[in-house]
């Protein structure tokens, strides 16, 4: 199969690898659209992946293509990847908090991932993908999962104001599960016209361009000096997360989802205001995927089938798999305006079957 293989940083090479041997547990995967993560950009180019040489990419989805006998009933369904691989026995694991596992092993980052043909995948890992879903929609599941994961953290509530700095696509999806979950107000803070009118395409009126303004002034003004009841963090930079603890209103909460850039250092007035606002500061990390009941993603699933949120409309470029370092290339050096950027249409060997 052709899979694109990083072997350093910034030494992605594109490669004919065999399809890979599956474990007793693992189906085969034939990937039909993979999304280009924001954290797959220093992976390739800045810092490596935790497992070299890997096969990068977690945010596809695809089908069943090979299974051992036991799980052959999955051969041919269209399923979505939860990529994180639980230990099973840590003490998170135990209580089914999965996305804190300490001993977790992940596709695309610590094994082979979805910029590949094909990828081997525990089967506690799919979730079968509807009908009414595009695999580029069943490719976005992951980053909305994490969206929501963020908002269900903060525990946000119906007519709550909720303001997101980053208008990146976890930024607007944490808008749009904002929306659903009932806020009366959704500001979203970001810094290029093109967010803007995404931002405005997916109904939302209050877009704040952090370069013409002071975001945290504009939302206090704007809440009759109270400021936001809930700040979601979504560029992992200081000022953001500076904007944030200043937004929030006295009693309010911070959720801080975006991957730091660099080392975090605020201001002692900044870190002042935590304390005497009394404020409430969440980490999120990837998303709910336990067993039983509601989790992530299969409240992300309902809702993207009934239209609640829009996944695809994020989606502002497409490449075949051939020209992924292309489109890495593209998203580095942020020469055009870019929200999601999918990689499709990838088969090119017919799959392996029984
Ligand atoms: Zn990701
Ligand atoms: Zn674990």
């Amino acid at each position: 199969m052709k899979a694109w293989v990083l072997h350093g940083i910034n030494d992605l090479r594109l490669e004919d690898r065999p399809v890979p041997r599956l474990g007793g547990d693992e189906v085969l995967v034939k990937v039909e659209a993979a999304g280009i993560c924001g954290s797959d950009i220093p992976r390739i180019f800045e810092t490596g992946a935790h497992t070299l040489p890997v096969i990068p990419g977690h945010e596809f989805a695809g089908v069943v293509a090979d299974a051992p006998e036991a799980l052959s009933r999955l051969i041919g369904k269209r399923v979505c990847v939860f990529p994180l691989i639980p230990c099973m026995r840590c003490d998170s694991c135990l209580r089914e908090q999965y996305e804190t596992c300490s001993d977790y092993d992940y596709l695309g980052s610590r094994r082979d991932g979805a910029f590949a043909e094909y990828v081997a995948v525990p089967a506690q890992n799919l979730m079968e993908l509807p009908e009414g879903l595009s695999f580029e929609a069943g490719a976005m599941l992951e980053p909305a999962a994490v969206a929501l994961h963020a908002l269900r953290r903060l525990g946000v509530r119906e007519m709550e104001s909720v303001a997101i700095f980053g208008a990146g696509p976890v930024g607007l999806l944490a808008a749009q599960w904002a929306r659903v979950l009932g806020a009366k107000r959704v500001f979203l803070a970001g810094t290029k016209s093109a967010q803007a009118e995404k931002t405005r395409l997916l109904g939302f009126a209050d877009f704040l361009d952090i370069r013409e303004h002071d975001a945290a002034e504009r939302i206090a003004a704007l809440t009759g000096g109270a400021g936001a009841d809930v700040c979601v963090e979504a560029v992992g930079d200081v000022r953001s997360v500076t904007d944030c603890i200043r937004a929030a209103r006295a009693g309010g909460r911070v959720a801080l989802i975006g991957n730091p850039r660099a080392d975090m250092r605020i201001g002692k007035d900044v870190y002042q205001r935590i304390l005497r606002k009394q404020l409430g500061i969440y980490g999120s990390w990837n998303s709910g995927f336990y067993r039983g009941g509601k989790n992530d993603w299969a409240e992300t699933i309902a809702a993207a089938q009934n239209g609640d949120v829009r996944l695809e409309a994020l989606i502002t470029h497409s490449f075949p798999l051939a020209d992924l370092a292309r489109a890495a290339d593209m998203m580095r050096s942020r020469r055009e305006y870019f929200c999601k950027v999918m990689v499709c249409g990838n088969t090119i060997y017919p799959p392996r079957m029984h």
